[in-house]
């Protein structure tokens, strides 16, 4: 049963538009904010490549790594050290696999940046995609090893599926790192082999500009180029732009804020804290949230109080869209809210529906995709079961033109107009509106069959109370 709400103790206005766009401009001492996903095969040297790279920037003390590197030999992999500085878990440890998107959040001289290490392993393509759809920019980590390379790129590997999904996912700009090069003899005409075929499919197939897509060799392991111009002989004899990942960094820009937009947040977690209330976690998708807001929990209509705001367990004052934030809600029982709900200003909540209308893309699928087809909906950080019901119209897949009406199928590689039935109305915008909001992405069998823009919302859903 629903709890009658409470009254906010000094409820406050909103901070006016001008205000929070200055306090925005402040915010940071004026640093940039970016959410980084790596991507990339299994062990392409991902965790390693990071690991490595905060460690040098003085985010891991000295202590800690010792620690590591005590543990990694004890075990007889010592080489994961680094990696460990990303993977948090025991259970981790133990398989030497990064299962969840771990989050780090570091800075440069000109950036505050979340990183969302996305893992490698085939079985946990979901939550690459939670990563990349919270993530604005890539790096791609490739494996420069003989045969290896080959291994993540062609038959099987993930390294083309990984880079579609962050493209789709609107990811607009990519790194990618050559990595072990130290494994080749810091070859030049390896770099250039590697460098020639991925940048032909990135630019053709995967949809990024020549001018977002920047190249850098460099080893993890042995920290080479990571932070400091290399000092490694065979490779400065050639790579004379002596840029590192650190500087490509830096050059990557960030995107626009939806912060002047209405307030939402998709949770991606609930839990008790300490005290009265209990916390949700997610991403600002658009507008800011200060304590004292009340708020719409969607798509069950049911109204809360913002108790606290946290940004990395420290409390403040305001919270922008791209921040990723911890709040204490009061005035609702918790049994109300779920991974999925959606937290919007009540003067502009989100809308739900039970049916929509999309565009999308399919990727390389086994099976045609045909009326009735059933297919898990990747939205944000839900994932729920959904039926293609109707296809409407299949597309030009460059120009968009349509090219047939009510296709009876649709085969690899297409791009069509679609009307998607899910079992539960969820909160969802429009891409037109809401550029970040109005992505999903289907999966069948294990696979992602698919990527989508929201069109329309068809069976809008009115909270029941
Ligand atoms: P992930 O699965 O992509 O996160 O890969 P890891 O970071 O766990 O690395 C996989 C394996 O490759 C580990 O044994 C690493 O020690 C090794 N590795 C990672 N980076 C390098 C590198 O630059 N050079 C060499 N020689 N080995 C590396």
């Amino acid at each position: 049963a629903m709890k009658p709400l409470q009254a906010t103790p000094k409820a406050k206005s909103k901070n006016s538009k001008l205000d929070a766009m200055s306090e925005y401009a402040k915010r940071h001492g004026n640093k940039e904010l970016l959410n980084l996903v790596v991507i990339g095969h299994v062990d392409a040297g991902k965790s390693t490549l990071m690991g490595h790279l905060l460690y040098q920037l003085g985010n891991v003390n000295k202590k800690t790594m010792h620690k590591y590197e005590q543990e990694s030999k004890k075990i007889g992999k010592s080489s994961f050290a680094f990696a460990w500085v990303l993977d948090e878990t025991e259970e981790e440890r133990e398989r030497g696999v990064t299962m969840d998107v771990a989050q780090t959040r570091f800075e440069t001289e000109k950036k505050v940046i979340t990183l969302l290490d996305a893992p490698g392993h085939k079985d946990f393509i979901p939550n690459m995609i939670t990563g990349a759809s919270q993530a604005d920019v890539a790096i791609l980590v490739i494996n420069a090893t003989r045969g290896e390379f080959e291994t993540g790129f062609d038959a099987g590997g993930q390294t083309r599926e990984h880079a579609l999904l962050a493209r789709s996912l609107g990811v607009g700009q990519i790194i990618v790192a050559v990595n072990k090069m130290d494994t080749v003899e810091w070859s030049q005409e390896r770099y250039q082999t590697i460098t020639k075929k991925i940048g032909q499919f990135l630019t053709k197939q995967a949809g990024f500009k020549d001018s977002d897509i920047s190249f850098i060799p460099c080893s993890g392991l042995i920290g080479e180029n990571l932070t400091k111009p290399s000092s490694e002989p065979k490779l400065i004899e050639w790579y004379t732009t002596k840029t590192t990942l650190i500087e490509q960094i830096e050059n990557l820009r960030p995107p626009v804020r939806p912060i002047d937009k209405p307030f939402r947040l998709n949770v991606s977690d609930v839990y008790k804290g300490l005290g009265t209330g209990f916390n949700v976690a997610g991403r600002v998708g658009s507008g800011y949230v200060q304590p004292g807001d009340k708020i719409l929990i969607m798509p069950l209509g049911i109204s809360a109080n913002i108790r606290n705001v946290y940004i990395d367990d420290a409390s403040v004052n305001v919270a922008f869209a791209g921040d990723h934030v911890n709040l204490t809600l009061s005035g609702v029982d918790m049994s109300n809210v779920n991974i999925g709900s959606c937290l919007c200003d009540p003067s502009s909540p989100a809308k739900s529906a039970t049916r929509i209308r999309a565009k999308i893309v399919v990727f390389n699928i086994d099976v045609p995709i045909t009326k009735g087809f059933p297919v898990v909906f990747h939205y944000q950080a839900i994932n729920e079961p959904a039926v293609i019901k109707r296809l409407l119209s299949q597309l030009h897949r460059s120009s968009g033109e349509v090219i047939k009406k009510k296709p009876r199928c649709l085969v690899k590689n297409s791009s069509a107009v679609v009307e998607i039935e899910l079992e539960r109305p969820m909160c969802m915008e429009l891409y037109s509106e809401f550029k970040d909001l109005g992505r999903f992405m289907l999966r069948s069998g294990g696979h992602t069959i698919a990527a989508g823009l929201v069109e329309e919302m068809v069976q809008i859903k009115t909270p029941l109370n």
